[in-house]
């Protein structure tokens, strides 16, 4: 409809910088564990896990082209996706596909950008 429309008019000069840390929050109480970050190494050692953009707790699968939580885990949170019976079949899935495997190819190593599928 309105495709050739360019709003340009959001950008603006004056801001007002009063409201901006009104929402922070006083941090709750204090918790018991630490959560475990993705470490860029884990990607060399799990060929398929790729880091999230945007969210350091969390591993994406390319085989499985889905996300899981590393926070509690870590490294371990990897293992044991990578032998979960979801996991083992998309494997063996994507070894009979060259579908798949253009697929996995296709997205760049080490892209920082969100990826958009
Ligand atoms: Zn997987």
């Amino acid at each position: 409809m309105a495709s050739s429309y360019v709003a340009d008019k959001d950008q603006n000069d004056d801001c007002n910088d009063d409201s901006i840390s009104a929402s922070e929050s006083p941090p709750p109480r204090k918790k018991a564990k630490r959560l475990c970050r993705f470490q860029s190494s884990w990607v060399d050692e799990f060929s398929w896990c790729q880091k999230v953009p945007g969210n350091i707790f969390q591993a994406h699968c390319r085989v499985c082209t889905r996300k899981f939580s590393i926070a509690h885990g870590g490294k371990n949170d990897l293992t044991v996706h990578g032998k979960s019976d979801v996991h083992l079949k998309n494997v063996a899935a994507a070894k009979s596909s060259s579908v798949a495997a253009f697929f996995v190819r296709s997205i760049p190593t080490g892209l920082d950008k969100q990826v958009f599928w």
